[in-house]
């Protein structure tokens, strides 16, 4: 894909991320009952010193799995407009997301950003506190060290588990 159009996607993301049809919201009535339909919202409550609550909003399989894996490896940055508006008409996680007071993305590391122009969790992060006025933060956590990417780690187990077959 061409930087050009690369820069468009992310500048004018109109266009529903689900239906790919013209959409000022990036995601259309239809599309947005579609994933209603799969949403499977978790609320868990965790006791230790890194966490107290963990919300998780649908289960990484089917039209999910694959949305997310387009929207981190093939350059479809816009669907982080997509899924904040989605989570925005949840009133629930919304009220959750509000108590807290600042809202920090998942660091990845400068080469990964380099790679795909992008961090994920940023885009979301921030446009959310954005929408829901909270203070949004890129400076407290920071990635210090590379590790494996999830289909690596995915690698390695099937990998771990053939020689135990042998
Ligand atoms: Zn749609």
């Amino acid at each position: 894909m061409n930087i050009f159009k690369r820069i468009l996607d992310i500048v004018y993301p109109y266009k529903c991320g689900i239906c790919g049809k013209i959409n000022e919201k990036s995601l259309c009535n239809r599309c947005y009952l579609r994933l209603k339909d799969l949403q499977r919202l978790k609320i868990i409550d965790i006791y230790n010193k890194n966490f107290t609550e963990l919300i998780s909003i649908f289960e990484y399989k089917g039209l999910i799995r694959d949305k997310i894996l387009e929207y981190k490896f093939n350059d479809k940055a816009y669907l982080y407009n997509t899924f904040v508006n989605f989570l925005l008409k949840n009133e629930k996680v919304c009220r959750k997301i509000k108590k807290y007071d600042i809202i920090l993305p998942i660091p990845i590391s400068n080469k990964k950003k380099k790679t795909r122009g992008y961090n994920q969790s940023s885009l979301i992060a921030k446009n959310l506190a954005y929408k829901l006025n909270i203070e949004y933060r890129e400076d407290i956590i920071i990635k210090t060290k590379e590790n494996l990417t999830q289909s690596e780690l995915r690698e390695r187990r099937e990998r771990r588990k053939c020689k135990r077959c042998i």
